[in-house]
């Protein structure tokens, strides 16, 4: 690393905070000390929070400690900066640089607030009560307990998704926790010093020397572009004899890597990883997963081809954690992912209305495309709009009109509708029409409202949709507080959500970066690539780091990466 090239990184760091935070308001200030104190602590409604990460602690920094009692539940007793997390990997930053003990980020002063550090495992919307319980190595005799609550906010995440793929728990490492980046970085490590050591056969070098990732999107891409820095500047230097005997593959299902960005950055992407010796497979999907080696099989030729690791790294998109699914099941809502809230992030089949919210990855939102709503949130209504004859059920002819009317105004009818010519119409019915009796009741009209709702675009799951949310529902909540102590005894909500999309980093390794700021307000150009984009997005990271703790933290691993280079040792 060359002095200039150190120094135009620190002046970036440091240059850059400032557009950064202006640009990519991830988590604001903390709630105004001055009017915590103005406030006498009276009557405080009792809020439960689930989960310590983007979204809760976006809440947590906004919300009025004198108008809640907050408690936070979650099983990890710290936030994790998550857009960092692929350079932990390597040794860019350090793995404590990231985290920030929850308790300092509780708001109020000391005894304000609590903390439980437990998973929650259950709620009970009519009690009004979250089952806890303590899965950390030392408990007590009895590990659960129960809290109650007048509000409760689930921001609990979402886990990685197999898609029941053998063998991906036992033998592939997951990127998603601050353990699943040490893990990795210290099972590199151990391959690095094993391919090192006299006698082993240069193919057993090579096979042990590949990496394999799983998933063509930003976390995968990430973590291939730092592992690739790390070859191409620390490998020469701490390991010369490996340089040449270490491979990078990352398999993608769908056509291009970064399949959501600009296809002017996904080709730019695919022609950087090229020009890298990354190679990238397209189109193929991993249906097995082994101690040393993965089965690909491409989609289209339905061809499979057994590809070595040492390491396998996999990120193909999100799951379902148990909690969420009871929380689904429990507000009656069709299966999916996530939970379905309103636009107000209130669980939808959960009353009384404002008791229970969700938000961040497993929350779905859907985006603005769909103007009219949500059509579920009026499916009792429709249907007694539906059925004319008032006969309790919706027939053939009254399931066409109702369709027909509702198309202007809600998009998503067409995706129900789609390539049915007129005279075809009716036939949609009887895939919702499960006793087969030729109308629909009007427990399955909701499905077929629902099935029309779940193919609007939702939000996307990521760390600024999270903090977003965070920020809005604590100043909605607060709002709301404030109207109840000056006697509004039922206070509705005052504003719905409204996502901004500020653009998508990408890291691409070598000091470079692509933003895709399609759908943003920003003035900048819609998409941008190459080392400005690096010197913004050091700015915008550094401008994300939760507490300035973590801001001089992580500056201080860049400037110490950039002198002596990345810290090899498995520790
Ligand atoms: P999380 O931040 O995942 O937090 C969930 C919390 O809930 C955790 O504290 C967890 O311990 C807790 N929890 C889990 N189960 C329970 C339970 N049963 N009871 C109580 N608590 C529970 N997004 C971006 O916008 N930009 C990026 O550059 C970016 N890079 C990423 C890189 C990586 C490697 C990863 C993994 C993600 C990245 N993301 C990025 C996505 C982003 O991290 C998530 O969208 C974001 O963390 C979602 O916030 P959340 O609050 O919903 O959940
Ligand atoms: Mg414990």
């Amino acid at each position: 690393m060359s002095f200039r090239v150190f120094a135009r990184r620190a002046i970036a760091a440091t240059a850059c905070a400032g557009v950064g935070a202006a640009a990519y308001p991830f988590v604001s200030a903390p709630f105004p000390r001055a009017l915590q104190e103005s406030n006498a602590l009276v009557e405080r409604e009792r809020l439960v929070v689930l989960g310590s990460g983007w979204g809760a602690v976006a809440l947590l920094k906004n919300i009025d400690p004198t108008l809640y009692d907050v408690s936070v539940v979650s099983p990890r007793n710290f936030f994790l900066n998550t857009p960092l997390l692929p350079g932990v990997t390597v040794g860019t930053v350090e793995a404590r640089s990231l985290i920030e003990p929850v308790r300092a980020l509780l708001p109020g002063k000391p005894g304000d607030a609590s903390f439980f550090e437990a998973a929650a495992i259950a709620v009970d919307p009519v009690a009004r009560t979250v089952r806890c319980k303590d899965e950390s190595e030392i408990t007590a005799a009895n590990p659960e307990f129960t809290v109650p609550y007048d509000k409760l906010v689930v921001a609990v995440g979402a886990p990685p998704n197999t898609f029941g793929t053998p063998g991906v728990r036992e033998h592939a490492k997951f990127l998603k926790e601050v353990d699943d980046a040490i893990d990795v970085r210290r099972k590199l490590a151990d391959l690095f010093e094993t391919a090192s050591l006299p006698g082993v056969p240069e193919e057993e070098q090579r096979k042990m020397l590949s990496v394999l990732v799983v998933g063509g999107g930003p976390t995968g891409v990430e973590f291939a572009a730092e592992l690739h820095d790390f070859l191409r500047e620390d490998v020469p230097r701490l390991y010369p004899a490996l340089r040449d005997k270490i491979s990078i593959t990352v398999v993608q299902s769908a056509d291009h890597i970064l399949n959501t960005y600009d296809e002017r950055i996904s080709k730019y992407a695919e022609e950087k990883f090229a020009r890298d010796g990354i190679r990238i497979l397209t189109n193929r999907r991993v249906t097995n997963v082994a101690a040393t080696h993965a089965s690909v099989t491409c989609k289209k030729t339905k061809a499979t081809e057994k590809i070595p690791f040492g390491v396998c790294v996999w990120s193909t998109g999100l799951g379902t954690t148990p909690l969420v699914s009871s929380i689904i099941a429990a507000a009656g809502q069709p299966r999916r992912r996530a939970v379905s809230v309103d636009k107000y992030l209130q669980v939808r089949g959960i009353s009384p209305r404002g008791s229970a919210y969700a938000l961040g990855d497993c929350a779905d939102v859907k985006s603005k495309a769909a103007s009219g709503g949500e059509l579920l949130d009026k499916a009792d209504e429709l249907f007694k709009r539906a059925d004319v004859d008032k006969n309790g059920a919706v027939d053939k002819g009254e399931f066409v009109n109702i369709l027909k009317t509702l198309e202007e105004s809600y998009p998503q009818i067409a995706t129900l509708t789609k390539g049915a010519a007129d005279g075809m119409l009716h036939d949609i019915l009887s895939k919702f029409d499960d006793d087969g009796d030729g109308s629909l009741d009007r427990r399955e009209f909701r499905r077929a409202m629902a099935e029309a709702d779940s193919r609007l675009a939702s939000h996307p799951a990521t760390a600024q949709v999270a903090n977003q949310q965070g920020e809005y529902l604590a100043r909605e909540l607060n709002a709301q507080g404030r109207a109840r102590r000056n006697g509004v005894e039922d206070p509705a909500p005052t504003k719905p959500f409204e996502y901004v999309h500020l653009g998508s980093f990408a890291t691409l390794g070598g000091e470079q970066a692509a933003l895709d700021t399609s759908g943003s307000p920003l003035p900048l150009d819609f998409v941008s690539q190459g080392i400005g984009t690096m010197v913004l997005w050091y700015g915008v990271y550094f401008s994300n780091c939760v507490s300035w703790r973590n801001k001089a933290m992580v500056v201080l691993d860049w400037t110490k990466k950039s002198v002596w280079g990345r810290d090899s040792s498995r520790v």
